[in-house]
């Protein structure tokens, strides 16, 4: 039995959710590095140079199921239980349009990896999640899908995170009796691909509170978190 606390991360190759890989190495944990490109996932093993020794790379891409489900029997086979899933990847879309203009094929699309995504993640994982002492699921939201901020441009992308923290209220609420944690995270704009070179924050503090979220014994279940702190829906 590994007694190391196992994490997987979604999206692991690049941007946020290379930053809390390695950011969850450097706290001690095995991680599982989901990538959809091998090749891409590759790469990011070899920028983590040290690091890498506890990483284990996984072809993974959340839009489908049948490959989630065999990721998830390679994790039972081989971890037996998984601690942490960190629901990272994301897009944004291909265009930027409102409610009004948008159209629903941009919706579908968005929907598809940004709420469907970690929908199938957590229901296929959640049997392994059980198994650990203190399992954690890490739904990483924006603020653009916060109540307060839905308004104007992007709309399918602000309505997938609006979805996805739905979705961590009510899985919370579903597991409120067990072991399990479920939050929602905004890690603030962060310099990306998707972010883009202007944003004010770097991967490194994108990253922090979902890394400290995925050891914190305190933090509040079915909660909405930035900067370590519980913000508004
Ligand atoms: P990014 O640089 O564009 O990276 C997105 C990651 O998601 C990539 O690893 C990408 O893989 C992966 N991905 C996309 N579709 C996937 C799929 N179907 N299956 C598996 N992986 C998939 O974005 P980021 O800025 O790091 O964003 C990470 C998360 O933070 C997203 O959920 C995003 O919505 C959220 N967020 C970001 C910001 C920001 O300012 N950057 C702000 C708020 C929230 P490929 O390399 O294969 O494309």
């Amino acid at each position: 039995m590994n007694s190391q606390k196992v994490a997987l991360v979604t999206g692991g190759n690049r941007g946020i959710g290379l930053g809390i890989v390695e950011g969850l190495l450097r706290q001690g944990f095995q991680v599982i590095l989901g990538s959809r490109s091998l090749d891409s996932g590759r790469l990011a093993v070899d920028f983590l140079e040290d690091l890498s020794e506890k990483v284990d790379l996984m072809q993974l891409d959340v839009t489908d199921l049948s490959n989630i489900q065999k990721a998830a029997k390679y994790v039972r086979k081989n971890y037996k239980c998984l601690d942490v899933l960190v629901n990272n990847a994301g897009i944004v879309g291909k265009n930027q349009k409102s409610m009004k203009e948008g159209d629903i094929d941009e919706v579908e699309m968005v929907m598809n990896t940004n709420y469907y995504g970690p929908m199938r993640m957590n229901k296929t994982f959640l049997p392994l999640l059980q198994k650990s002492e203190e399992g954690k699921i890490i739904n990483i939201s924006s603020g653009m899908g916060a109540f307060g901020d839905l308004i104007g441009e992007y709309a399918a992308y602000r309505l997938s995170k609006a979805g996805l923290n739905a979705q961590t209220v009510l899985l919370s609420n579903d597991l409120v009796e067990s072991k399990i944690k479920v939050f929602a995270v905004c890690p603030g704009w962060v310099r990306t691909e998707m972010g883009g070179a202007e944003a004010n924050r770097s991967i490194e503090e994108g990253a922090d509170t979902a890394v400290w979220l995925s050891s914190s014994s305190e933090a509040e279940t079915g909660k909405f978190y930035r900067d370590r702190n519980i913000v508004p829906w």
